[in-house]
C-alpha cells in the first residue's frame, strides 16, 4: 500500500482525510510553519513543501477556513487564529459577535490541497461549500467552525451532521475527490 504524508498536526483534519481517502498507509506530519502566505493556496504549498524536503514521500497539505461575505472575507485565512486561545467557542463566539449588524449570513469554506509527488512535482486544487452562518452554536460534532455553518440545501449545521454526512459536502471532500481523481489517473509516484 502506498504511503502518503499529510503535512498536518490536526488530529480532526487528519481524521476525515484518512476517512476519505482510502487506500493509502497514511500519516500525519507536522512541521512548524510560518503561515505568511496571502492565499490559501500559497500556505497549503508552504506545508506540504517543509514536510516534503523533510522526507521525500508522496506528501499533501490542506489549508483551509471560512470566508464570511459581511465580514469582508473573514475570518480567511487566519481562520485558525482568529480567536485566543482558538477553542471552537472562542472562534464561534467572535463571529456570531462580529456579525451582530450584518445582513447577510452568506459564507463558504474553502480548502486548498498542495500535493507533491515523489519527482517533486506540484499540484495544487481547492474544493468549496457553500452556505450561512447560523444565529446560534449548534452540534457538538467536529471542530472548529462547525456548529455555525449550515452548507446550502441542508438546515443542519455540520456540527449536528455525522462524519459521513459532512464528508459528502465539505470543502475537504470536494478537494480531496480532485485529489483521489488526480492519483487514479497518474501512477501515485510521479
Ligand atoms: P489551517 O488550515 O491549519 O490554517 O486551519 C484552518 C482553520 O479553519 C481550522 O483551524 C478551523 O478553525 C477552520 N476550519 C477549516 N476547515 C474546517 C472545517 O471543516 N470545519 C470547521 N472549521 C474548519
Amino acid at each position: 500500500m502506498e504511503t502518503l504524508l499529510v503535512a498536518t498536526l490536526n488530529k480532526h483534519k487528519l481524521y476525515e482525510i484518512g476517512k476519505i481517502l482510502k487506500g493509502f498507509k497514511i500519516y500525519g506530519k507536522g512541521i512548524e510553519v510560518n503561515e505568511d502566505g496571502k492565499t490559501f493556496e500559497e500556505n497549503a504549498l508552504k506545508k506540504a513543501a517543509a514536510v516534503f524536503k523533510k522526507f521525500k514521500k508522496l506528501t499533501i497539505a490542506d489549508d483551509s477556513g471560512l470566508v464570511i461575505d459581511c465580514l469582508d472575507g473573514k475570518p480567511g485565512i487566519k481562520s485558525a487564529r482568529f480567536a485566543t486561545p482558538p477553542t471552537p467557542q472562542n472562534l464561534c463566539r467572535k463571529v456570531l459577535d462580529k456579525m451582530k449588524k450584518c445582513k447577510s449570513r452568506q459564507a463558504h469554506f474553502v480548502c486548498s490541497m498542495a500535493i507533491i509527488f515523489h519527482t517533486g512535482k506540484i499540484k495544487i486544487i481547492n474544493g468549496f461549500v457553500y452556505g450561512e452562518i447560523a444565529n446560534e452554536m449548534r452540534g457538538e460534532n467536529g471542530f472548529g467552525y462547525d456548529s455555525i455553518f449550515i452548507p446550502s440545501g441542508f438546515t443542519k449545521t455540520f456540527g449536528e451532521m455525522t462524519d459521513t454526512e459532512k464528508n459528502k459536502v465539505s470543502h475537504r471532500a470536494r478537494a480531496l475527490a480532485k485529489v483521489k481523481e488526480i492519483f487514479s489517473k497518474a501512477d501515485k509516484t510521479k
